[in-house]
């Protein structure tokens, strides 16, 4: 008998193909996410499942499907994921590593960009009519070449906007959990600095950490504070790594001098006075949104499910505690 899975996002006619080859698939065809209630509903008496970086996958999901086996995560975090409750009862967990990482880091880099020359900005002025003359002191931003960089979280996608600031002339600073061995530190011409002290030095300040708990609210009222007035905050790591409503007060303040922002706290509400600030630039959670990339994510968020399914090692597994 085929395995009954459910996908609660949209994928490439190819990916529901490999999948329907091999499994009873009900798929979430909507480009929008599933209502919490009919995610509930739809996971009952399922094999495998391939949520969205969006589906909570907790307890009380798995407690619905006790026969899943699999859970292929289309993303690279998987915050989304009560990993312990899938690792105690027995299910691998996947998710979709190094395919993403150029896609995000440049939009990290696009950020970096239109934060300190004020692209958004002009070209809501060119738009509106605003733009009335050409003058030398008008409308400047803060150059990027030359300008320090402060990486947190010097992981894949911290290394990759590394190697693009260096075409930039930019000092790279890093903090993180792990220290890199001297030859990878040399080879990304990077510093290490404990996180106090990489706020204070960065002229720009970029995450690159996973959602945990150790990482929530990691840049807050005290670590903006440490930032230079000029300086700033760029976020396409996880929403909830930094305290919007802290940042918003900080902008507002002056206490830092912008913003740029891929994912927010609560997605996709955004915290009051976000969006009355000039000095950011929102976009909506597209870090790996090509479609080169999102084709990869798919292809291995299903290679990763029919492998759980068949009883192989998932090539991605994120909880290997599972496979001994
Ligand atoms: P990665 O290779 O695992 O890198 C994460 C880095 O963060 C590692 O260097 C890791 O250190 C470090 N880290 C982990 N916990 C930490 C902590 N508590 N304090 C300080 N540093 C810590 O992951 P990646 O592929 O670069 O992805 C990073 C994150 O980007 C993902 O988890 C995801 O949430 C986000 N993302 C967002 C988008 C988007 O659309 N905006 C797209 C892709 C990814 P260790 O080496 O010690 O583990």
């Amino acid at each position: 008998m085929k395995r009954k899975v459910l996908v609660t996002l949209n994928l490439t006619k190819d990916c529901l193909d490999r999948l329907a080859g091999e499994c009873e698939i009900d798929v979430n065809a909507h480009d929008r996410p599933m209502d919490r209630n009919v995610f509930l509903e739809r996971i009952a008496g399922k094999d495998g499942l391939l949520p969205s970086i969006t589906d909570k996958v907790d307890a009380e999901a798995m407690e619905r499907a006790p026969s899943l086996k699999m859970i292929a995560n289309f993303g690279v975090g998987f915050n989304n994921i009560d990993v312990t409750a899938a690792t105690a009862r027995g299910i691998p967990v996947s998710n979709t590593p190094g395919v993403l990482t150029d896609a995000t880091a440049d939009v990290a880099f696009a950020l970096i960009l239109a934060v300190n020359r004020r692209v958004v900005e002009g070209d809501r002025m060119v738009r509106e009519g605003r733009f009335l003359f050409w003058a030398p002191f008008h409308f400047l931003g803060s150059e990027v070449s030359g300008k320090v960089l402060g990486i947190v979280g010097m992981g894949r996608i911290g290394q990759a906007v590394a190697r693009r600031a260096r075409g930039f002339d930019m000092p790279i600073l890093y903090s993180g959990r792990t220290r890199l061995a001297p030859a990878d530190e040399a080879a990304l011409g990077a510093s290490f600095r404990p996180f106090p002290d990489l706020l204070a030095e960065a002229d720009i300040v970029s995450l690159h950490v996973p959602l945990t708990p150790e990482t929530h609210h990691l840049i807050d009222r005290e670590a903006l504070g440490r930032m230079k007035p000029s300086a700033v905050l760029i976020n396409t790591a996880r929403g909830p790594v930094v305290d919007e409503k802290a940042l918003v007060a900080a902008i507002r303040a002056g206490t830092i001098a912008g913003a740029g922002l891929d994912v927010y706290e609560d997605e996709p509400c955004l915290a009051p006075g976000l969006v009355e600030l000039e000095n950011v630039v929102l976009l909506p959670h597209v870090g790996s949104g090509t479609w080169e990339t999102r084709t990869k994510m798919a292809d291995m968020a299903v290679t990763n499910l029919l492998a759980g399914l068949r009883g192989e090692r998932p090539p991605n597994l994120v909880n290997p505690e599972v496979w001994k």
